[in-house]
């Protein structure tokens, strides 16, 4: 049985369960309002939710003061709870109960790992020593048809770990000398990495950086402020036919020029360590992709009229690889880029007075590929 009680702003939650005669857990009813607020749920689904949390977890003579830390991380684990029931976590809003199904990204609750090592091949700044400490995660929330990384992106595979393992790799890449946290397409789990990040953050020296599609909502950028010191996202595409080809995702460019906009105004300019690392900024990376450069070119010019260059660098990509599972209804995806269609956006850049990174042709290639072998998880 669940009985509420409001007495000035605070919500007691008192329930009795066949094991357990009486818990009683009090909540800030500011605390609540904020959370139902964030997820657009009820508070009577969120007070079911903290009565199930707190017949498991909470003792039958303790009384939880709304005050103690004990609380506050409580609430934040109840509120995972119900985000998972009915995720709206990335612009698909797909609502998938995600403790007993898998939402559009592949997902359930438990975050997915396919490896997690030191990389060297980020951009200069941001694997600048020992290396990027990346955390690839399983699973995506756009499914582009010419994945390099199909084989975890819509593969899944990968192995389900607890936040607390997700805690301890990130300690574990920063012990073995990790620049950053590089967390490589984390959308989906961004409340698994703000439960992990909770745990350790007292112990986290490195900055964070979140490496992602571009295709991520505003609310669940907000929920990350405080904890991404770097935003790497893509934008992909420019024309909503050509996203909604490749990715399914004709919204593609309207959300990503959002959340691109809300990513430089959270962590602000770009700046620097006195190694030469980045330690708080925005890099938008864009892939060139055979046969559009043209779509490169209006993003560009998107970037050129909406960020300064003190905001923002920009990662000129030419790594596309046009791998055999690439369906044959695309014809264009079926060869590299030329020399050509690479310089014609880099130039374009240069000219727009963008700040930013080429790369060379020789990462074109299947090598660039990361072995998916659950190393360092
Ligand atoms: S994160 Fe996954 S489950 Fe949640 S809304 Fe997006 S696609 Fe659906």
């Amino acid at each position: 049985m669940i009985k509420t009680l409001k007495s000035r702003n605070i919500l007691a939650v008192l329930f009795s369960t066949r094991t357990f005669p009486v818990k009683q857990a009090l909540f800030e009813d500011r605390i609540i309002t904020e959370h139902c607020v964030k997820t657009g749920l009820s508070k009577s689904l969120f007070l079911t939710a903290a009565a199930m949390y707190c017949a498991k977890n909470i003792n039958s003579d303790e009384v939880i003061d709304y005050t103690s830390s004990v609380a506050t991380s409580i609430t934040e684990t109840i509120w995972t709870m119900i985000i998972m029931k009915k995720c709206t976590l990335c612009p698909r809003n797909c609502k998938t109960d995600r403790t007993n199904s898998k939402g559009i990204c592949g997902a359930e609750s438990k975050a997915i790992v396919a490896r997690a090592s030191l990389h060297k091949w980020e951009e200069p700044c941001i694997s600048y020593k020992n290396g990027a400490g990346t955390v690839f995660f399983s699973g995506c929330n756009l499914h582009c048809c010419f994945c390099q990384n199909n084989i975890i992106s819509n593969g899944l595979y990968g192995k389900e770990i607890s936040d607390r393992k997700l805690a301890d790799i990130f300690l574990s890449l920063q012990d073995s000398g990790a620049d950053n946290i590089d967390l490589v397409t984390p959308t989906h789990f961004a409340i698994n990495i703000i439960n992990a990040l909770d745990m350790i953050k007292h112990k986290l020296s490195i900055p964070v950086v979140y490496n992602c599609g571009g295709y991520e909502s505003v609310e669940t950028l907000n929920l990350l402020n405080g904890y991404i010191d770097i935003y790497l996202p893509d934008i992909k595409y420019f024309s909503p036919e050509i996203s909604r080809n490749y990715s399914n995702a004709p919204d593609y460019f309207e959300i990503a020029s959002k959340a691109v906009l809300t990513m430089i105004k959270q962590v602000g300019k770009l700046r620097y360590n006195y190694e030469g690392g980045l330690s708080k900024g925005t890099i938008i990376r864009h892939l060139v992709l055979p046969s559009h450069r043209h779509d490169s070119m209006k993003i560009i010019d998107w970037i050129a009229e909406n960020t300064s260059a003190d905001d923002v660098m920009v990662s000129i990509m030419n790594q596309y690889t046009p791998f055999d599972f690439i369906s044959d209804e695309f014809p264009e995806l079926k060869r590299r880029v030329t020399k050509m269609e690479y310089n014609s956006v880099v130039n374009h850049a240069a000219e727009s007075g963008i700040n930013g990174f080429a790369q060379q042709k020789s990462s074109a290639s299947e090598e660039y590929v990361p072995d998916f072998d659950l190393s360092g998880v």
